[in-house]
């Protein structure tokens, strides 16, 4: 599908001869619009309009696509296979409150909509999964690996997530599945982490890392899947110091592996998938991509994205703050108390391993505070405090509890308080599903300019998927758009311009286009 498209920017020079670009006319949007500078308000900027002519090229052929998860056997490992598995099987199963039958709320892709544009009875709506051709979750083959053992079914009844009655359906198909043994480094994550790893790779760092290297080969040969992303959904590990001689080099990462100096699981998993050629993405909150993953990425134009999934309370935070900053209220204070019993609240129970948690959520309102001067002074911003705790009871349904507290007119003060309680596992799913399949989306994209009319794929840090991460990786020196909408309108734009054809190449009736 080839499509033309401007891209209609404002070019803001400032007095002092800073030229910053400004806010695209909703064209690409969201991701390149926060560049207008929160300096000094009084300096009076020139403005001037310009635009870009891009040519987008969309490959039509959907391929048949593998994920390959690790951490599978884990909540939200188990529940995406079991969810998948419910759909293309078309379970439903009885609750104490009626039947339920299996679907794809909360995902992007498959169960919201865009509005297309208006027609003689007012505006279109279709669903996002319908603007480009896209692999749909039901196809998707699931291979993985873990540090325990328990096979997909025995690991689903661990997980506490699913009702039983569809536990029992799905037991047959899942007990078939076992994850592959992982590298297991215990001192990444939690000490309390132990007990469960029973099927772990043994020897040289550098041969495991091969041996990962072999399964993607082994996975994608005996499924016959066409393509394969991996996705990390393990354990928040620690933080990684970022070392010069050790990883802030492509060849100095490698280098480090062959002599098996501190290198991460998360981090030994992006090295193998980048060497296989496979997309990578990371959903937890760890910097797995040190400076030398992302080199290495680059070199291989292999895909890279993350950080940790944007599913429940941060969502909402990067709406809320949003919104009242937006409205010119100034939130002074943001506190966010969450409890969980599963095992991701066991393992962020460790200080090291709840201190990646609440970097990764603790810098989602940056953008929007730095976006308006007039309300916040450089150095000035809320104060922002994350607690979680453990609380085994409650299983995968999370508790989350925020308070923010603005300031309003003439000294008043705004407080709202939010109590948030669900299935962890069942938010975090459907994300994980948009995830791969964007990120598929995207390897079949290329696009030129009028001024660079050589046909080039995006960048390897995939910024597009900001929208489903808390702490969204971008290309270096490019700004990081948090506000839910804004990163929304990123994906809806760059979906809906490939999507729409230009006169030179119709699309055929019944094509799944936008
Ligand atoms: P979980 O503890 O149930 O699952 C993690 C799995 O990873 C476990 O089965 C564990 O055995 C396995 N594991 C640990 N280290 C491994 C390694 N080196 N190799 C392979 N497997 C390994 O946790 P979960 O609820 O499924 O969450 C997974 C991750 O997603 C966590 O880091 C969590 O913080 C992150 N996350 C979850 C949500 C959500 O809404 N559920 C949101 C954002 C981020």
């Amino acid at each position: 599908i080839e499509a033309k498209y401007t891209y209609s920017t404002v070019h803001v020079c400032k007095e002092n001869g800073v030229t910053k670009v400004g806010r695209g006319s909703g064209g690409l949007g969201g991701l390149h619009s926060s560049l207008l500078s929160p300096a000094v308000p009084s300096l009076c900027p020139q403005v001037r309009p310009c635009s870009t002519r891009f040519t987008f090229r969309t490959g039509r052929q959907v391929p048949r696509l593998g994920v390959m998860l690790v951490g599978w056997g884990g909540n939200n490992g188990t529940t995406v296979t079991a969810a998948v598995l419910a759909n293309r099987l078309g379970l439903s199963w009885m609750t104490k409150t009626g039947r339920k039958t299996a679907n794809y709320y909360g995902s992007l892709l498959q169960a919201s909509t865009v509005c297309l544009g208006t027609g003689p009875s007012g505006d279109v709506y279709v669903p996002f999964r319908d603007l480009l051709p896209m692999v749909h979750p039901n196809d998707i083959v699931f291979d993985g690996w873990d540090i325990s053992s328990l096979n997909l079914a025995e690991a689903m009844r661990r997980a506490e997530v699913l009702e039983w009655p569809l536990q029992e359906q799905l037991w047959p198909h899942m007990e078939k599945m076992k994850p592959r043994p992982s590298i297991y480094i215990p001192e990444f994550i939690a000490a309390n982490q132990e007990e469960r790893a029973d099927n772990v790779l043994r020897g040289p760092m550098a041969q495991q890392v091969e041996q990962i290297r072999r399964d993607i080969r082994d996975f994608k040969e005996s499924s016959g899947v066409d393509k394969v992303i991996v996705l990390w959904t393990a354990n928040t590990e620690r933080f990684c110091d970022i070392v010069p001689g050790l990883n802030d080099t492509a060849d100095n990462l490698l280098r480090a592996i062959e002599r098996g100096l501190e290198v991460s699981p998360s981090t030994l998993f992006a090295v193998a998938s980048i060497l296989e050629g496979c997309a990578y993405i990371n959903g937890s909150p760890q910097n797995t991509f040190v400076p030398g993953a992302v080199e290495l990425a680059a070199q291989r134009r292999v895909f890279i994205g993350g950080d940790d999934f944007k599913s429940g309370q941060t969502k909402l935070k990067s709406v809320l703050v949003d919104f009242l900053v937006g409205a010119g209220l100034k939130t002074k204070s943001i506190v966010s108390y969450n409890h969980l019993g599963n095992n991701d609240g066991k393992n962020l129970s460790a200080p090291q391993q709840f201190r990646s948690k609440e970097i990764s959520k603790s810098n989602v309102v940056d953008d929007t505070v730095q976006a308006n001067p007039v309300l916040y002074g450089p150095q000035d911003k809320p104060d922002h405090c994350v607690v979680i705790k453990y609380v085994p009871y409650v299983g995968d349904s999370k508790r989350a509890l925020d308070e923010y507290t603005s300031e309003i007119m003439m000294g008043g003060t705004n407080t709202i308080v939010i109590h948030n309680t669900c299935e962890d596992s069942l938010l975090a799913s459907p994300i994980i599903l948009d995830l791969a399949i964007l990120t598929e989306l995207c390897q079949r994209i290329s696009f030129c300019t009028e001024a660079d009319p050589e046909f080039q794929g995006f960048h390897s840090v995939l910024s597009i998927l900001a929208f489903l991460c808390k702490a969204p990786l971008v290309p270096e020196g490019s700004p990081v758009v948090n506000a839910l909408f804004r990163q929304r309108s990123c994906i809806e734009n760059i979906l809906r311009y490939p999507g729409a054809p230009s006169a030179a190449s119709p699309v055929p009736a019944g094509a799944p286009t936008g």
